[in-house]
C-alpha cells in the first residue's frame, strides 16, 4: 500500500460516511488560512474520537494540543447539555485561531481554552481540585507523553477513557536506539503503560491521509 492508497480510502470513506460540515470545514481552512500546521486529526479520526467520547457518556473532556480546535470541535460536540471541555494550548497564536474556530462552531459556552505549556496548565487543572474528567484526549507535543499520561491518570476516575495519539510514528517506534526525542517520549510511555495496573489498554497502528501512525487507548479501571 502506498500513501496515495491511504488517503484515496480515507477520502472516499470520508466522502460516505462524514458529511460537509461548516464549522469543520472553516477550521481546516483556518489553518491554512492562519499558516498553521497541518497536523490536526483526520475527519475520520475526529469522528472516531466524538464516538469515543460518546460512548464513553463523558460530560468532562479534557484535550491536550489544541492547535486550530478541529479535534476539540469532534469532541465538544459529543458532550450532552451541560457538558465540558477544556483544552490545552501552548501557543497563543494557535489558541486564539482555535477560539474563533469554538466560536464559530456554538462552542464557546462549552469549551474553555488555557494557554500555556501542558505541565504548567495541569498541575493548576489538579489544584483547582474540579470533578474528575471522564475522557482525555492527549495530542500535545511527543516527548511530554509520559507525564501526560501521568497527570490525565490523577485527573480521571475509574471508568475514564485516555487516547493518546501518535504512537506509531511511521513505525519508529521500535527503534530503541532512535535519537528522536519523540520516539523517546513514546518508548518511555509504552513501558510506563505496560505495568500501570490502574489501566486497560491497548494500541492500534493506523494508516490514513495522516500517513502511518497509531493510538492508544486506556481504560482506567482503578481510583
Ligand atoms: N488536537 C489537534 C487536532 O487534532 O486538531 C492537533 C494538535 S497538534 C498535533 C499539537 C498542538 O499541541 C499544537 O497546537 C502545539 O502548539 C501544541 N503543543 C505543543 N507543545 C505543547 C505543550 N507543551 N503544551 C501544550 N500544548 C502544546
Amino acid at each position: 500500500m502506498t500513501q496515495t492508497q491511504w488517503t484515496a480510502v480515507d477520502n472516499y470513506i470520508t466522502d460516505l460516511l462524514i458529511p460537509s460540515d461548516s464549522a469543520l470545514d472553516a477550521t481546516i481552512q483556518s489553518t491554512i488560512d492562519a499558516n498553521l500546521p497541518k497536523i490536526n486529526v483526520a475527519p475520520n479520526q475526529g469522528k472516531l474520537l466524538h464516538i469515543l467520547a460518546q460512548i464513553q457518556g463523558a460530560r468532562r473532556i479534557l484535550e491536550l494540543g489544541t492547535l486550530a480546535g478541529y479535534s476539540t470541535i469532534w469532541l465538544a460536540r459529543a458532550l450532552p447539555p451541560g457538558g465540558k471541555l477544556i483544552t490545552l494550548e501552548a501557543n497563543p497564536k494557535h489558541a486564539e485561531v482555535a477560539r474563533q474556530n469554538i466560536d464559530r462552531a456554538g462552542l464557546t459556552k462549552i469549551v474553555e481554552i488555557r494557554i500555556g505549556a501542558a505541565l504548567d496548565t495541569l498541575p493548576q487543572l489538579a489544584n483547582e481540585r474540579q470533578a474528575p474528567f471522564d475522557f482525555v484526549f492527549i495530542d500535545a507535543d511527543k516527548v511530554n507523553i509520559p507525564d501526560y499520561f501521568k497527570w490525565a491518570l490523577k485527573l480521571t476516575r475509574r471508568g475514564s477513557v485516555i487516547i493518546v495519539d501518535n504512537v506509531i510514528r511511521k513505525g519508529a517506534v521500535i527503534d530503541a536506539d532512535s535519537s528522536d526525542e519523540n520516539i523517546q517520549g513514546v518508548r518511555k510511555f509504552n513501558r510506563l503503560l505496560a505495568v500501570e495496573t490502574r489501566v486497560k489498554a491497548t494500541t492500534i497502528q493506523t494508516v490514513g491521509s495522516k500517513g502511518y501512525d497509531g493510538l492508544t487507548i486506556a481504560l482506567v479501571i482503578a481510583d
